[in-house]
């Protein structure tokens, strides 16, 4: 053998953080596999499985041959089908801007590959998820932070916003219901930042996978769908939390005909389609299984109630939708890191610290409360002890 090559990476990847949830979660797995028992709400998955009739298209989908190269794009059929869902939540669109992609993490991925030029900024709203600003620095763009506090219930204030939008800005990414703070944003402040991304012409990113886990009473407007948003907006849907299909891998965007071209470049010059006989079972769940999500939603709705009974004083977060606690460890006297830390490795509870979803995600934990009922309450049983006792010491 040779000696090794000097050359190294590319400097780009030195500024990118490996994904703080989906390394614990391959802590978990491998800590599992060594036999240590644990209670794991760290993943951001439903613990149903997906729709059967799901999973029977799958099959059949295999059957008849769906085996070979698509149409980049994605299904007719599904792009349709999508296409229908999205106008019903008023965004006019058609099933020739709805374009597939491998979950809606690479469709977010691929909106700001074609939105981005090197130094144009991303405006996001922290505690956010950890992926956006490290899918924002590899298009070469640079993420700015409107911070938020747990009191307006992390919905971003218009000064705060208005102050972070520079002459680079480029597009503002939302995230209604929030993953990680499990908040809902009232519908006057989803249109006050479409009358700011208006107002200053930029893009929006809409992140509307946790659209289904709404527990408020309140409809979150999609910004697609508001005079101000329509346009220029990016709305981004998935398969993985609406119908606990994460591992199909099968997420979408619908954009304004302009962006799609670009979109549809992205795709085939990177995956080419997405495999047919998985975008079947995704047509089979929009198709055979409609009542799914308001249905997981329902269950989840229940499991709220044994959050807050069995964390007792302790601050549980919003928890208006998605399926998240964002819980406050403040009189643990610990960062959230080194809670998380201790948490897992004296109590056996696996959670994600708050500050994995910046700065002001610090004092708190997120716990995925997508988990059956015996796992969860003792998972928070003990979560709440390490609080009181880290505390009380
Ligand atoms: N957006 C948010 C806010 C998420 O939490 C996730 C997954 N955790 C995604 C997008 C992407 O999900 P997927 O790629 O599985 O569709």
């Amino acid at each position: 053998m040779g000696a090794p090559t000097t050359r190294g990476n590319a400097a780009r990847m030195d500024g990118v953080l490996p994904s703080a949830t989906v390394s614990l979660a391959q802590r978990v797995r491998e800590d599992r596999a060594k036999g240590v028992t644990l209670f794991d709400f760290t993943v951001g998955e439903p613990h149903w499985g997906p729709p059967p009739a799901a999973l029977a298209a799958v099959k059949a989908g295999l059957d008849r041959g769906l085996t070979r190269y698509g149409d980049a794009r994605g299904l007719p059929a599904l792009r349709e089908a999508i296409a229908t869902e999205l106008r019903a939540k008023g965004i006019a669109a058609v099933a020739d801007e709805v374009v597939l992609f491998p979950g809606g993490k690479q469709a977010i991925y691929m909106a700001c590959q074609a939105l981005l030029d090197p130094g144009d900024e991303a405006v996001i709203v922290p505690p956010c998820w950890v992926s956006y600003a490290d899918i924002v620095r590899l298009a070469g763009g640079v993420p700015v932070e409107v911070d938020t506090v747990a009191e307006d219930r992390y919905a971003p204030r218009e000064a705060v916003l208005r102050a972070a939008i520079g002459p680079r800005a480029k597009v503002i990414l939302t995230n209604n219901p929030s993953n990680p703070t499990g908040a809902v944003w009232d519908p006057e402040v989803v249109a006050m930042v479409a009358r700011v991304a208006a107002e200053r012409d930029l893009w929006v990113l809409d992140d509307l996978v946790y659209e289904a886990f709404n527990y408020t009473g309140r409809a979150v407007p999609a910004i697609g769908a508001l005079a101000d948003g329509a346009g220029r907006t990016i709305t981004v849907g998935s398969f993985s939390k609406a119908f606990a299909m994460t591992g199909f891998r099968v997420g979408y965007a619908h954009a304004p005909a302009a962006l799609v071209s670009q979109l549809v470049k992205l795709a085939q010059q990177s995956h080419t389609c997405l495999p047919g006989f998985l975008q079947e079972g995704a047509l089979a769940a929009l198709k055979d299984a409609p009542g799914f999500p308001a249905e997981m939603a329902a269950h989840f709705d229940g499991l709220r109630a044994i959050v807050r009974e069995e964390l007792g004083d302790i601050d549980p977060g919003p928890l208006e939708g998605a399926f998240y606690a964002f819980v406050d460890i403040t009189s643990s006297g610990m960062t959230s890191q080194a809670f998380g830390d201790y948490v897992y490795d004296v109590h056996q509870v696996a959670v994600v610290p708050g500050s994995a979803f910046g700065a002001a995600g610090e004092g708190r934990v997120r716990v995925s409360y997508a988990a059956e009922e015996g796992v969860l309450r003792e998972g928070l049983r003990r979560l709440a002890r390490a609080i009181r006792e880290a505390g009380a010491r």
